[in-house]
């Protein structure tokens, strides 16, 4: 199926790693341009080097912090600058950050992933609203999580943080629903990526949770992505789209 996104352009923050690499790698195979933002830039020039190598759409990087409003009007005005406008944006950075029972958590804890993880999509769709309003219109994917619709032990400032990024997602839908800007959030179960660590016995524990009996992976949640942020998901709008192997049909 073409999505329509061909010669399009799209952002997408976190971009050198799990979720956001793929999801760089499918609006790239679908011959979109993609501006990629991240910390580092390690990880966004492997996610480029696999671009290449899959033969597709342009790239361009920026070293960028998702709790920097600046940086996110920076990464907008390169997407315009170099590939002449923006037209699909995905709010993927994020950290798991202090993991404590409430009353052991650091306020600095707290506030550092809601930083990143909420205010961060704030200012990322802040500087990308007026560029696609100013252009032919766009598509925004916030991603959320499974714990932005339920709770989980000693990660209340991840689980709030998820929460937010669901209503701020539909709020802003409500906001630009008429005026050619669809704003939707995805909801990944867990997701084999580097935010989740190395215990094998931890790993295998999650994977449990699911009733699919496994974890997902990136690119599971890069499909469903890059669908909303196309034209052939033009109904969509104000969504929160769980891809969790059935987690939340518990
Ligand atoms: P990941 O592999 O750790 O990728 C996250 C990327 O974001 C990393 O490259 C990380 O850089 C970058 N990043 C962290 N803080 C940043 C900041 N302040 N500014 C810019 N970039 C920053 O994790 P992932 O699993 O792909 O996570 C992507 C998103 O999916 C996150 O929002 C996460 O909450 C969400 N999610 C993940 C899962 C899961 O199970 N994996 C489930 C539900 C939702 P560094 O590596 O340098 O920190």
């Amino acid at each position: 199926m073409d999505l329509g996104l061909n010669g399009k352009t799209a952002l997408v923050t976190g971009a050198g790693s799990g979720i956001g690499r793929a999801v760089a790698l499918a609006f790239a195979a679908e011959g979109a341009n993609v501006v990629l933002t991240d910390l580092k830039q390690e990880g966004m020039d492997e996610t480029l080097r696999l671009m290449r190598q899959a033969g597709s759409g342009e790239g361009a990087t920026l070293i960028a912090d998702a709790g920097s409003p600046e940086d996110h009007q920076r990464a907008v005005d390169l997407a315009v600058e170099r590939f002449g406008g923006l037209h699909a944006a995905c709010n993927n950075a994020g950290i798991g950050g202090e993991t404590n029972p409430v009353a052991d958590l650091s306020p600095e804890g707290f506030r550092k992933v809601i930083e990143v993880n909420l205010l961060g999509v704030f200012y990322g769709m802040h500087a990308q609203i007026p560029a696609m309003l100013r252009g032919e219109g766009g598509a925004i994917v916030n991603i959320a999580s499974i714990l932005g619709q339920v709770g989980w032990e000693n990660s209340s400032p991840y689980v709030s943080s998820k929460h937010g990024v669901v209503g701020l997602t539909r709020s802003a839908a409500l906001e630009y629903a008429q005026k050619g800007v669809r704003v939707n959030a995805v909801g990944p179960g867990f997701i084999q990526t580097p935010i989740l660590g190395q215990d094998q016995a931890a790993l295998d524990h999650l994977a449990s949770l699911h009733p699919m009996g496994r974890m997902g992976q990136p690119e599971e949640i890069a499909n469903l992505v890059v669908f909303l942020c196309s034209p052939r998901a033009s109904l969509m709008i104000g969504g929160y789209y769980p891809a969790d192997g059935g987690y939340l049909a518990k």
